[in-house]
């Protein structure tokens, strides 16, 4: 381990619990990916000594020696290595950017972080679990509606520290919301969305800003001036009136800005996930233009219903909201910290009865103006 470390400290990360086992074997369980990770046969003085070894006081030479005076037999260096490659282990030197209380709010979800960073030996670029919360701290999302989906997103990003989530609302809270929508109550029916919307966000974890406006978007200009307002690394559309114009405005201004959106969907029997990357997959336009490839008959259903604003009545339960919120917000979270963004240019299809998921991809369309326009 000494020069091949990359740890100044080795740690054993949170999620890992340390298991003695008979005859001197000593099992590391994975908890961040429900498994067990390693059995070691190190003997039992060894296997008492390790978890404490690798707490993240000690240097690597350190760490070497003391276990090379406990294990009953083979190579120290040996065993250090299987677990830093097991991806077992974070820095114990690793500057801590939080005050005590933050790092029991967030402690959970830094265990999650060392977890991902562990799991990707040799790649340093989600640096410590600190580096990774500092970087969701930075980060700023808009979430324009705060229906079903809009709401539970906003919760998450609250609980994860998201330095700002920005909320956009017209609308007041109604009593048939309350079956889906987390951030509202009986006692504040009547009262608008946002300025709900922000309280309870507040009293769920104060550290973030939660600017809020009471606004109905009418436009692609009106969601150009909210991103340029509120300067979001993404943007969480939550709203589906006007029916299949809020889509276009919302794809529209995300490539007038460059700041991609993340949408879906709930019904009664299956939920769906899609997001936009300007400059990476296709656009709202060119998923209508796709449509109209597969079925006239669906497309001029699409355009009858945008121009006449035709909705059917909202078939969803709480469940629902809350599955398709939390791929959303998955999404969102790996888009802000640097990883794969899953559902970027195609439509995820979750079916709530068996739980399956299928993917229908969202290609640039070679008739989109936009496209064709080599805006993107
Ligand atoms: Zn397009």
């Amino acid at each position: 381990m000494s020069g091949q470390s990359r740890f100044t400290r080795p740690k054993l990360i949170d999620a890992v619990a340390a298991v003695r086992l008979d005859s001197g074997r000593l099992a590391l369980r994975d908890g961040a990916r429900g498994r067990t990770a390693l059995v070691l046969h190190v003997g039992p003085a060894a296997a008492a000594a390790l978890p404490d070894l690798l707490d993240g006081t000690r240097d690597p030479d350190a760490v070497r020696r003391a276990l090379a005076e406990h294990l009953a037999t083979g190579d120290p260096d040996d065993v250090l290595r299987r677990i830093e490659d097991a991806g077992l282990l974070e820095d114990g030197a690793a500057p801590v950017t939080l005050s005590d209380e933050q790092a029991r709010r967030y402690s959970r979800n830094l265990a999650c972080y060392a977890a991902e960073a562990a799991g990707r030996p040799g790649d340093a670029t989600l640096g410590s679990k600190y580096d990774v919360h500092e970087r969701l701290r930075a980060s700023r999302v808009l979430v324009l509606g705060l229906g079903g989906i809009g709401s539970n997103v906003a919760l998450g990003l609250a609980m994860l520290g998201v330095g700002t989530v920005a909320l956009v609302d017209f609308d007041t809270v109604e009593v048939q919301n309350l079956n889906r929508q987390v951030l509202y109550d009986t006692a504040g029916l009547g009262r608008p969305k946002a300025e709900a919307a922000a309280e309870r966000l507040r009293a769920v974890n104060p550290e973030p800003d939660y600017p809020y406006l009471t606004r109905r978007v009418g436009g692609t200009a009106d969601v150009v001036e909210l991103i340029e307002r509120f300067r979001p690394q993404i943007t969480v559309l939550g709203a589906d009136r006007p029916v299949r114009a809020i889509d276009r405005w919302t794809s529209a201004a995300s490539w007038q800005t460059g700041v991609p959106y993340i949408t879906g969907t709930v019904n009664g029997g299956y939920g769906a996930v899609w997001s936009h990357f300007p400059g990476r997959t296709g656009c709202e336009e060119c998923t209508l233009l796709g449509l109209r490839d597969r079925s006239a008959e669906e497309y001029e259903i699409a355009r009858r219903r945008e121009a006449e604003d035709i909705l059917p009545l909202t078939s969803a339960l709480g469940f629902g909201a809350q599955t398709v919120a939390g791929l959303i917000g998955y999404d969102i979270y790996h888009h802000l910290i640097g990883l794969t963004v899953r559902s970027a240019g195609v439509w995820l299809r979750i079916d709530f009865g068996t739980f399956t998921v299928d993917e229908t991809p969202q290609p640039v369309h070679p008739a989109c103006g936009l496209h064709i326009a080599g805006t993107a």
